[in-house]
């Protein structure tokens, strides 16, 4: 973890947050490479989960949230967790969480501490005027379903899909940006009929381990967890967590939880007509039924879904991870590399000349980065540092899957330097063959 944490800040993936002030815990910034990766961690999950299927929505909504969601969601009497404060060294942990150097005499009885950050809205400061920053993405998922389905005429099963901002004010937060107060969720909420749930859950659990190889989590360092009842959220009927072992140990990457129908019930009006099966509350405050009609029967019900639900900032962790090797040259050399699949790559290839400031040199690799970067397969870089080694060695710690070095054959005959990551091979070969070589690299159908 710690050499991970360094080359995350020496090389500009991820800066503790307010540093210059002292920083804050539980917060972090992404830096140039960091937004990168995690974009294309991001534009990953959205290409598989709505564009490679024809079943799903995308949406992104608020992240201030009103009380009556969270208050319906079950989020204000439940999304707590139980504390116990260390009367030897003032500090406050989760109950299934105090250190060892504390001894159990020294513990308070434990309290519940809810985990949601509120703050004001509008020009009055007071109680009833307050939003939550939204605990996780999933609740406005359910709350626009009636507009999600009354605008695309969707019939179940299908899902709607989010990317955004949660908030949890988190007791400990710890383990670089494994446990953070602020992070973004990838969560898809999927539709389907009662009945049909245990067999989507199923199917769910496997397509989600299957995308967590093609981003280079192997399948051996994960486990499976099925959550035991005794353990299961208030809203979930099964829960099984794809498990992975961080450097700090084996934990939760991403959940994948059956909701029942006690989301859409829950913020539904007229519930005693939905024939709903979860334990809601009664909803004075909803203006809609969040169902759907069955054209033979005329009869409204509650679909049940199934949540997968993942973590990005877990989600780089773990690639991250999953990517940094440390490998022996000749000579007894050792080189950093980070071998990250390419469409994660912060940078997809780093055009470099051979001589620093050589106009010749310079302008055409200007040029044939500017080719390439029109090629739209995401950040080239034209890195005019004059070392060449140099070069090579930054960009195998920061993934970078391709080197062109730019040289004054080059001048005479277009050729240039291609130098790949992992081999270390280097061939000659022209500016076409560079486009192709980028662009099969980057295929869907090749890279997985
Ligand atoms: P944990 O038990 O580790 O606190 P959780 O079960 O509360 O996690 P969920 O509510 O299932 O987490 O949230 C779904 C996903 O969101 C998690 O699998 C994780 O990837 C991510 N996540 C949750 N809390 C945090 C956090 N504090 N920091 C970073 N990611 C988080």
């Amino acid at each position: 973890m710690e050499e991970l944490v360094a080359l995350c800040k020496r090389r500009g993936f991820i800066f503790q947050s307010n540093e210059i002030y002292g920083g804050m815990q539980g917060l972090y910034d992404y830096g140039p490479l960091g937004v990168e990766l995690k974009n294309n961690l991001k534009q990953s999950w959205w290409a598989s989960m709505v564009y490679d299927r024809d079943d799903v929505e995308g949406l992104d909504a608020s992240i201030l949230t009103a009380p009556n969601v969270l208050k319906h969601s079950g989020h204000e009497d439940t999304f707590s967790d139980p504390m116990v404060d260390c009367k030897s060294c003032n500090l406050r942990f989760r109950v299934d969480q105090v250190p060892e150097h504390c001894k159990p005499e020294d513990l308070t009885e434990p309290r519940q501490f809810n985990l949601m950050f509120k703050t004001n809205v509008g020009p009055i400061e007071d109680d009833k005027s307050f939003a939550y920053l939204r605990p996780e993405t999933a609740q406005n998922i359910f709350t626009n379903f009636k507009n999600v389905v009354d605008s695309t005429a969707r019939k179940l099963p299908f899902g709607i899909a989010q990317i955004g901002k949660a908030f949890r004010n988190e007791i400990t937060p710890r383990n670089f940006i494994f446990r953070v107060r602020e992070f973004e969720q990838m969560e898809l909420e999927f539709f389907c009929e009662a009945g049909s749930d245990e067999d989507w859950h199923k199917s769910w659990v496997e397509l989600r381990l299957d995308w967590w190889e093609e981003q280079g989590v192997k399948r051996n360092a994960i486990e499976l967890y099925h959550v035991p009842s005794d353990e299961l959220a208030h809203y979930s009927k099964a829960t099984v967590d794809i498990m992975y072992k961080f450097p700090h140990g084996l934990e939760e990457l991403e959940g994948i939880a059956n909701r029942t129908d006690f989301d859409l019930g829950s913020h539904s009006k007229n519930q005693a007509e939905l024939n709903i099966k979860a334990k809601v509350i009664e909803n004075k405050a909803s203006n809609a039924k969040l169902a759907m009609q069955d054209l033979d029967s005329n009869k409204w019900k509650v679909p049940y879904v199934i949540e997968p639900s993942a973590g990005v900032d877990r989600g780089v962790l773990a690639i991250l991870n999953e990517a940094y090797k440390v490998e022996s040259l000749e000579g007894g050399k050792e080189r950093v590399v980070l071998g990250l699949k390419p469409h994660l790559s912060p940078i997809k290839a780093a055009v470099i000349p051979l001589k620093r400031n050589h106009e010749g040199l310079v302008s055409l690799a200007a040029k044939i980065k500017s080719e390439l970067q029109n090629l739209r397969l995401g950040r080239i870089l034209l890195e005019n540092s004059g070392n060449i080694g140099k070069s090579y060695r930054r960009h195998d710690e920061v993934g970078t899957p391709f080197c062109i070095t730019v040289d004054f054959d080059s001048l005479e005959d277009g050729t240039v330097t291609l130098r790949d990551r992992d081999t270390m091979e280097q061939k000659r070969v022209s500016i076409k063959e560079v486009k192709e070589n980028l662009q099969k690299m980057l295929n869907k159908a090749t890279n997985v």
